[in-house]
């Protein structure tokens, strides 16, 4: 390669990132903000975290074993010698900003919500990137399994206004201090049994956390897997209680579930309830949104016995299935013609967006003909006229777009025309 090639080559998008353009971002708001109307009526609130975190807060918050931790983080040393990562995940950013604000002596409700981008260095394949986004809840010191079922019930409510049809509710526990260590050791001695036929991930994973074999996709993994014990015949009293619970709530809200016990979620905080909501039109990589309770994480943090739960959905493959399609909005385009009338248009167009109409105006210099092209080519509801003619007699000229009438009007009347 020349020096003159390599110096001209275009700059691309860091690799398993995509721009959002503006064709697409409407659909991104339209999720942003049915996710704000919908947590807001369960008194959520929002609660900004930044990208960057100390990279410890996720060794200790997803977990040593956790793939994310291993192979998946975004992490550099920055100028200061810090250890940052870019978050792979939003629940210990809130987790370390509720003790760093002792937000617990507060008397709001520690309910959060978050939307924005999250970082995985994966490997990129259609439908994942390694900056993708999500939209998550949180919520702390509620026991009750009534919550487990409050959340479920407020995410089918979201995923229903996204338009997101076809929808199964999967939930499992996966236990408790109390009762995964003796089921985990009969797993793991259900695996070590089995070895030779586990991927070497997996072989892995039979002697850290062999609950993660579930999650391996590999057909020899998935089959070796199939005659291991199910964690729901080995809960605890409490956890099998608290199971009952949330899904005689589900029962109560009518939301239809299957319990799936090799449901265990990728991440090793979680505790009691996890659960998914699977969208049939996605294939192999069906989840749409998952979460689960994680009790122990606040007090494993050196703060207090408080516990969570929360889940996420992912953005980009919600939009596969929403089929959103947002209303354009309608606007105005103000055609000025000749350079008397420049002044008196932008002036026009300062009262059009003071009175909340939007109002688009092109400084080119065209005649009528090309604006008229250029407002019908954008979709303009209107098209505001002001040539000089229009100027010396202090008027300017309407147009509807959708029925092609035209009228003089004063300034205050196109303002009036336009709000209807
Ligand atoms: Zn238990
Ligand atoms: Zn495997």
């Amino acid at each position: 390669m020349t020096k003159d090639k390599r110096d001209s080559k275009e700059i691309a998008a860091v690799k398993g990132t995509k721009d959002i353009l503006p064709e697409e971002v409407g659909q991104w708001q339209a999720v942003e903000a049915a996710g704000r109307r919908v947590f807001e009526l369960y008194g959520y609130r929002e609660l900004r975290a930044p990208i960057i975190e100390p990279t410890e807060l996720f060794e200790k918050g997803t977990g040593q074993t956790s793939d994310i931790v291993i192979k998946e983080m975004y992490t550099f040393t920055d100028k200061g010698g810090r250890s940052i990562t870019l978050r792979p995940e939003y629940t210990p950013s809130v987790v370390r900003a509720i003790l760093e604000h002792r937000l617990y002596l507060q008397p709001d409700p520690l309910r959060f919500y978050y939307m924005g981008p999250m970082f995985r260095y994966d490997k990129p394949q259609k439908g994942r990137y390694r900056q993708f986004h999500q939209v998550d809840i949180e919520v702390f010191g509620e026991k009750d399994a009534a919550i487990d079922a409050e959340i479920v019930e407020m995410a089918d409510r979201l995923l229903r206004e996204l338009g997101v049809a076809g929808t199964e509710i999967l939930v499992n526990s996966v236990g408790c201090r109390a009762c995964r260590p003796a089921y985990l050791k009969e797993l793991r001695n259900r695996a070590a049994a089995v070895k030779d036929r586990l991927c070497d991930d997996c072989k892995r994973k039979a002697e850290t956390n062999p609950l993660r074999i579930f999650d391996c996709k590999v057909e020899g993994c998935k089959e070796a897997a199939a005659g291991f014990p199910a964690i729901t015949d080995h809960l605890c009293a409490e956890c099998s209680g608290h199971f009952a619970e949330f899904k005689s709530g589900l029962d109560l809200y009518g939301l239809a579930h299957e319990v799936e016990p090799r449901l265990v979620r990728g991440i090793d905080y979680y505790t009691k309830t996890t659960f998914e909501v699977v969208a049939s039109s996605l294939g192999a990589q069906s989840a749409v949104l998952g979460g689960g309770r994680y009790d122990d994480m606040m007090k494993d943090f050196g703060g207090p016995d408080l516990c969570g739960i929360g889940f996420a959905m992912g953005v980009e493959r919600l939009l596969a299935v929403a089929g959103l399609k947002p209303e354009k909005k309608p606007f105005a385009y103000l055609a000025y013609m000749g350079g008397a009338a420049k002044k008196p248009g932008m002036e026009l167009a300062r009262r059009l967006r003071a009175a909340g109409v939007e109002c688009l105006i092109e400084y080119k210099d065209k005649g009528l003909k090309a604006q008229l092209g250029r407002a019908s080519k954008l979709g303009a509801a209107w098209v505001v006229i002001i040539g000089e003619e229009e100027v010396r007699k202090g008027l300017c000229a309407v147009k509807s777009m959708a029925t092609g009438e035209q009228r003089d009007a004063s300034p205050d009347d196109v303002v009036k025309i336009i709000r209807g």
